[in-house]
């Protein structure tokens, strides 16, 4: 059944991110006069092998260990029931209104996220040959979920869905009619990331409300967008995870005919995915690490090489969006490298130079959220990301209607 919470106590959402062994979780307490806030962080890790949770507070300090042995790697509905068990525990009064889950890809259909009912799910089961990497793992979670607690209602928030939008040339192939009624388009993925980003940055440059901005999500995956007025109008992703920028191991943009000419030398399917998801970008590059700060740390020629082609890359595909967006009036980092990496920034801060950029040194060494000059002719911030509060919110929305 579902629970109906209380009418004067608060509500609380589960927010939930599903990998192939691994499931990300977060807590948010709803509030009556603000976006929700988060309480609970955590993970189940090892699924499948050797499962291990842990969660902590909002200050990041540890409130639960647990491992479980090697000989139970315990079913996904199983360490589901114990994360709920565990959650009501840590409640303090709220009610458990709902769970939303990032669901990597909503089709063609869903431009917005959608509580979920049995039509939904074998809906979104059809589309796992578009993203066979994420979406089994991210359904998986959701109907382990039912499973454990069948009243709870599930809300899918979709990377695809910010995206969907975007004007028909932006989206398309100049491929065969038939693939793309097939569904071989461009979705676009990070959404999430860019919708908190789009709601985010008026709130702290209140001028850019109607602006064309470029936005880089530089984590392990990375990808750009390139938002009008709040929407989306092209984005470096296309019909995978794959296209755009290098990332940490994927290898971003390529020509299609490297992958006849590896199918001709005898690769199949299997290990041109391996290499291209896996072996390639960062990694691929420097042979040595798909982790920036080790890069930029190394003195090897071949680190250097990376970091540079990543940057490159970086500035090369401003100018594309840009010029989707005819103009660009601001330029936002974000993600793991975005938030964190002041030599990238002032690597790709030197190659828009042209675009008008120049960086103050210091906000960009602080990590500030203004990095640009004042007499920059184009400002430049470092918003972190925050895609589980931008669930959490759609969640809310779709259960309260706030
Ligand atoms: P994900 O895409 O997995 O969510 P994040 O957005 O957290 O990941 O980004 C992770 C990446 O950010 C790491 O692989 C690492 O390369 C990079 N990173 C994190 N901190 C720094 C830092 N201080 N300097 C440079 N790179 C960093």
């Amino acid at each position: 059944m579902s629970q109906t919470g209380p009418a004067s106590g608060p509500n609380a959402i589960l927010v939930v991110n599903a990998g192939s062994s691994s499931l990300k979780f977060s807590v948010f307490r709803d509030r009556a006069d603000g976006d929700p806030v988060v309480v609970i962080n955590g993970q189940i890790s090892g699924i499948g092998t050797q499962p291990e949770f842990e969660a902590k507070d909002a200050a990041r300090r540890p409130l639960a260990g647990k491992r479980w042995g090697a000989d139970e790697p315990g079913d996904r509905t199983a360490l589901l029931r114990y994360l709920l068990g565990w959650i009501e525990e840590h409640l303090e009064g709220a009610t458990l209104i709902a769970a939303g889950h990032r669901v990597v890809h909503g089709g063609v259909r869903h431009a917005a996220p959608v509580l979920l009912t049995e039509a939904v799910m074998e809906e979104l089961d059809g589309l796992v040959p578009l993203a066979p990497l994420h979406q089994p793992h991210n359904l998986a979670a959701i109907r382990a979920l039912a499973e454990a607690h069948p009243g709870l209602p599930q809300v899918a928030c979709f990377d695809t869905a910010f995206h969907r939008n975007q004007p028909w040339q932006a989206q398309m192939f100049a491929i065969p009619r038939e693939l793309t009624e097939e569904g071989v388009r461009r979705y676009g993925f990070h959404g999430l990331s860019y919708e908190y980003i789009a709601r985010r940055l008026p709130q702290l440059a209140p001028e850019l409300g109607d602006a064309r901005v470029v936005v880089a999500h530089l984590g392990s995956g990375a990808s750009m967008c390139g938002i009008h007025g709040g929407r989306s109008v092209d984005s470096t992703m296309g019909f995978t995870a794959l296209d755009g920028l290098p990332m940490g191991t994927r290898c971003g943009a390529i020509d299609p005919g490297v992958l006849i000419y590896l199918m001709r030398k005898g690769m199949d399917a299997g290990g041109i995915e391996k290499m291209l998801y896996n072996k390639s970008g960062l990694l691929g590059v420097s042979g040595l690490s798909n982790d920036m700060r080790a890069l930029l740390e190394s003195a090897d020629p071949r680190a250097q090489e990376a970091v540079e082609l990543f940057c490159f890359r970086i500035a090369k595909e401003t100018g594309a969006l840009s010029a989707s967006m005819g103009g660009i009036d601001a330029f936002v980092f974000t993600a793991g490298i975005g938030e964190r990496s002041a030599p990238v920034r002032a690597r790709v801060g030197d190659k828009l130079a042209w675009l008008g950029v120049e960086l103050d040194a210091a906000a960009n060494e602080a990590n500030a959220s203004r990095i640009s000059a004042p007499g920059s002719r184009l400002p430049v911030y470092v918003i972190p990301t925050d895609e589980e509060g931008m669930i959490a919110l759609h969640t809310r929305k779709l259960l309260t209607g706030r």
